[in-house]
Order: structure tokens, then sequence, then C-alpha cells
């Protein structure tokens, strides 16, 4: 199956025009930042007979697929119950309405994330409150978290950023002195670990993407709540219908939100894999890290830290320095794709900017935008590849030989 995957990547290195130049990269590359036509060609027999089982049912909404997957990734997840839903960012807004937040209501966050962290709150008319992240973990700093409680304050959104938890004991202790909900944005994280718990589990409310370029990623949008609260599972469940029990009573606001049973059937074969995509993903990280120690550069760039006690999954391999642009545009020469995640903190972003936030005021967020670096990293990544990364890497520093 490995092999096959490895012959995809090196086919698509000389693929024709007719591949859209927007969905792939510039021929220039001499690899994809992610591989997913990879991944799916050594599993495309499982996903096509689950698509045309799919479709033999014609049953799209709910029902037996997503029923199965939603018992598969709790089982998985080792958590009591799992409710899927639209999306990644759904599941922040559902946890929210669910644990009955609303305008005139404050809510943590950090500022070193995706939108929709902050999105979820704000659409509820709450009030993202941003705290700033810890300068080495890029996670929230929760030595920040209790000056920023106000009698408003009712949750905390911690984010396990890249795939690596954020630091769960101060968090969870300082939101049990002030009774508030911790609604964990597990989004890159699926499979990571806070002593020994999945993360998802560890907070009231755990919420998951199935973005395609997450770690467990489906053929498009889809989202999925972890909870051990029967009561707050049920209303998730409600909420996802329009707030309904019973078709057409209309008990509670809801919307629509569902995880399609076309995601849901290719979902339940891809995590049957996700274990180990999820080793091979350390296995490569370890192996950047070696790479990085041969070639003398430990003191050029700062690689992802991970504190005692915490499992990694590696959504990204971030790694950090001071001339991240121009050694990001040296990349570019050499053909190695990077990304950028996240070039500009949310408090300074247009969207929040009647929340009033200066530049300088969260300085950690501000100065990992300007300094971090994503190489790839996946489970089909090969040793060449890799190596292709840091020997450009070495080259920029005129750190070889
Ligand atoms: C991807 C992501 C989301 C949103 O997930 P979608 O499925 O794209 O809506 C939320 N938070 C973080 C940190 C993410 O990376």
């Amino acid at each position: 199956m490995e092999e096959e995957a490895a012959q995809d990547v090196r086919a698509s290195k000389t693929k024709p025009e007719k591949v859209p130049a927007d969905i792939h990269p510039p021929l220039d590359f001499l690899f994809p930042f992610l591989d997913l036509r990879s991944q799916f060609a050594g599993i495309r027999e499982q996903i096509m007979s689950a698509i045309s089982r799919l479709m033999e049912s014609q049953q799209f909404i709910l029902g037996p697929e997503v029923q199965s997957f939603e018992a598969e990734a709790a089982s998985w997840l080792e958590s009591r119950f799992a409710v899927s839903c639209a999306s990644g960012s759904d599941a922040l807004l559902l946890s929210l309405m669910a644990w009955g937040v609303g305008p005139e209501d404050e809510v943590i966050v950090p500022p070193f994330t995706f939108g929709a962290t902050a999105g979820a709150v704000a659409r509820l008319g709450a009030r993202p409150v941003f705290v700033d992240i810890d300068a080495v973990t890029y996670n929230i700093d929760p030595a920040q978290i209790e000056g920023s409680i106000t009698p408003r304050t009712r949750a905390i959104i911690p984010v396990h950023l890249f795939g690596l938890p954020a630091d769960m004991d101060p968090i969870l202790k300082t939101a049990q002195r002030h009774g508030l909900a911790v609604v964990e944005d597990a989004a890159q994280a699926i499979g990571a670990r806070h002593r020994g718990v999945h993360v998802g589990n560890l907070g009231v409310l755990g919420c998951f993407s199935f973005f395609p370029s997450k770690n467990l990623g489906g053929a498009g949008d889809g989202g999925l709540i972890a909870t051990q609260d029967a009561a707050l599972a049920e209303k998730l469940r409600m909420i996802r219908v329009h707030g309904c029990r019973k078709k057409y009573q209309y008990e509670i606001l809801g919307m629509n939100s569902r995880l399609d049973a076309l995601q849901a059937a290719i979902l339940r074969v891809k995590l049957r894999h996700l274990s180990a995509w999820t080793r091979r993903r350390q296995e490569r990280a370890d192996r950047y890290r070696v790479l990085f120690a041969e070639y003398g550069l430990d003191d050029c760039v700062t690689l992802p830290v991970v504190p005692e006690g915490q499992v990694h999954v590696y959504n990204q391999f971030v790694i950090r320095c001071a001339k991240r642009d121009p050694l990001r545009e040296f990349l570019r020469s050499r053909g190695v794709p990077t990304e950028i995640y996240y070039p500009s903190p949310l408090h300074l972003q247009p969207a929040f900017a009647y929340l009033g936030y200066k530049p300088d005021q969260l300085p950690q967020a501000e100065s990992a935008c300007k300094e971090v670096l994503a190489l790839p990293i996946y489970p089909e990544l090969r040793d060449e590849q890799q190596v292709a990364v840091v020997e450009a890497i070495a080259d920029f520093w005129g750190a070889r030989d």
C-alpha cells in the first residue's frame, strides 16, 4: 500500500497540464505540501466501495452510516458520546450553543489560531477575549488566563495547535475554580493525548474537524463533538436538527448542521487507518529532528517542543526562525513547499477590530506570526523528500559541509 502511494508521488512530479493549477502546487515544487492524492491511491478500493454502498442506500441525511461512524469515532477517541456535525467550525458553534453562550457573555480564546475559534464566539453575540500564547508551545498561556476572567466569562477554548495538546492541567484548574466550561478546539489534534487522555475528553466538550487537510480528513467538510455528558450530547443532537427531538417540534433554537452520510461512509474507512497514519506522522517528525541535528541546524531554527506528558500528532510540523520570510523565499526557489500558519493574529484582523485590540498587546502571538514556518508532513512523505527540505534549509544558512 505504501509502495503504491510512493509511486503516485513520483508520478505527480511530472503531472500533465490538465490538473487545475489552483488545487495542485505549481510544477516547480519538488512535491506537494500535502499529498492527498497519494493517500487516496493507497485506499482507493475501500473508499470507492464505501461510496458505492452509500449511493445504493440513497440514505444521505443521518441514518446508519452516520450512527456507525459516531459509534466508531467515540470508541476510537475513548469518549462516551460523539456527535457529528457539518464542520469543525460548527462543532465549536454547536458546543457554545449547547453550553448556552450568548450576548453579554465572554469566552477566552487564543489569538494564534484559525479564525473559527473566535468566530464561533462572536457569531453568537458573545465577546472573544484573547489571551496570549506561550512562546514555546504556541498554545494559550495558562498563566495569563486568570487575569482575563470577569463575571461575564462563561468558557475557555484552548486550541491544541498543530496537533500538540494545550497545557490543560492549569487551564482545567482555573476553569473549575471559576465555574467555566472548557471547550477544546481539537480540530488539528485528533489522536493527541494529554497525560494519556485523548484531547477532546479533557474539557466538557471537544471539537474536531474533518476538513481534508486535518489528520482525519473527509471528502469535503465535516465535524464532531466529543463529550462525556449525556445531557449535552442530547442537546447537541437536537441543535443540529433545528432543535427538534421529534420532527417539527422545535424545543430549542437550533440550526442545520449534520455530517453528510457520504462523508460518514468515507470517514469510516479512513478512521481505520488513523492510528497507523498518526504513527507515521510522528516518525516523519522524528526523522526531521534527526536530519536537523545531522545538518547542524539546531541553532539556526527552533523545532517543535513536546512537553512532558503530551503526545503530539503533527497536523503541522512548524519551525521557527527570525529570518522566516527570506528562508521561505529561498525554499520556494529550491522547489520546497512550505506554508505559514498563521500570518496574522486574530486580534489584529479586520473582523475583530471592533474588540479594540492594538498592536503589541499580545506580543507572543504577534511575534510567532512573523517567525513560524510549516514544513511538509504527512504519512506518505518520503525520506528523500525530507532530506531535500532539510538540505535546502542547510544551504540557506550555508551550514552544509
Ligand atoms: C480547521 C480548524 C477549525 C475549523 O474546522 P472546519 O472544519 O474547517 O470548519 C477550527 N479550529 C482550528 C484550530 C482549525 O484548525
